[in-house]
């Protein structure tokens, strides 16, 4: 029987994992399937066993639980250790529950190797404080960026995150209204507010002719930061369509040893964002 796979969330119907890792399957000819699991709110931990005594290999996990993931797992990365969440669960040889952290590395593969953003001694300013903004930090330092300034709307959130590199000297934290007006080299939203349409109000000096721009959202259409940074000339615009890739690229390989190509697997998810 194929190894079993899975993503567990909630709520996770449009979840594109499934497609992601399908195709990763078919590229490396792995034997596996993978499918997208709706996990009701009390019975994530007890899930998360079911599956991994069964012939479950391994499971993404997303939206509401990467935190108690974090919390199941006996094991941790030292990245899912600093991010505080996991997205990927799978079992060590001892039978215990590992859980690592991909979201990060999938952030700095697409501004690297896909975009061709130079992140070493980059000055970043990275808009929002909540999970997502976490689990990238470390891997952006790891890349040798030079400064990250933490904004968000609540502050004291910013600064809890800046305190848990307070060591590495790097990270500082401030509210939107206190974002200098001066250009960055790389400014990543990392906030939800494209969701609701809305844009995190810093001052449009931050995007020079030389700034690269990145939102982790994505969609059919341009998000309102990416307009926004189009509008101000920005020298890229990027989405987080390839963050997505990637990070599930990284779990790929954690699980079945194998790094799968994702250029492909990119072109065709974009292909068909939009065609809807
Ligand atoms: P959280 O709910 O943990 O954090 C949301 C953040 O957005 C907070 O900093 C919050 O500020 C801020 N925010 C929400 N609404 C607004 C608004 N209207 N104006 C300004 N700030 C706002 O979410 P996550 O960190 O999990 O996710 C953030 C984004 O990253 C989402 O859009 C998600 O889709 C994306 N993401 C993309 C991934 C990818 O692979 N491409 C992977 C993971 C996440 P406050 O603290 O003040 O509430």
């Amino acid at each position: 029987m194929a190894d079993r796979y899975a993503v567990f969330g909630n709520p996770i119907a449009h979840s594109k994992s499934p497609q992601i890792h399908a195709r990763f399957a078919e590229q490396t000819g792995q034997d596996l399937t993978y499918s997208a699991e709706h996990i009701e709110e009390h019975d994530f931990e007890a899930a998360v066993e079911r599956f991994l005594q069964g012939n479950g290999k391994g499971l993404n996990i997303t939206v509401p639980f990467k935190e108690r993931a974090w919390a199941l797992a006996q094991w941790r990365s030292e990245r899912a250790e600093l991010a505080g969440a996991v997205n990927t669960l799978y079992r060590l040889d001892d039978g215990r529950i590992a859980g690592d952290n991909t979201d990060g590395i999938g952030l700095v593969r697409d501004l690297d190797d896909n975009n061709g953003v130079v992140l070493q001694g980059a000055r970043v300013l990275v808009l929002g404080a909540g999970g997502a903004v976490r689990g990238v930090l470390q891997p952006l330092l790891a890349a040798g960026v030079a400064s990250i300034l933490v904004a968000n709307r609540t502050v004291s959130r910013a600064e809890t995150l800046a305190e848990l590199f307070a060591e590495d000297g790097r990270v500082q934290a401030c509210g939107f209204d206190q974002v200098p007006a001066d250009a960055f080299d790389l400014i990543i939203n990392g906030t939800s507010a494209s969701l609701q349409g809305e844009l995190p109000p810093i001052p449009v000096a931050t995007v020079g002719m030389q700034t690269a721009c990145y939102d982790m959202m994505y969609g059919a259409e341009p998000t309102p930061f990416c307009r926004w940074a189009s509008d101000l000339g920005a020298a890229r615009v990027i989405d987080g369509l390839g963050m997505l890739v990637e990070q599930a690229a990284e779990s790929f390989r954690i699980w079945r040893g194998v790094q799968p190509d994702t250029a492909p697997v990119m072109q065709a998810l974009r292909a068909a964002l939009r065609a809807i």
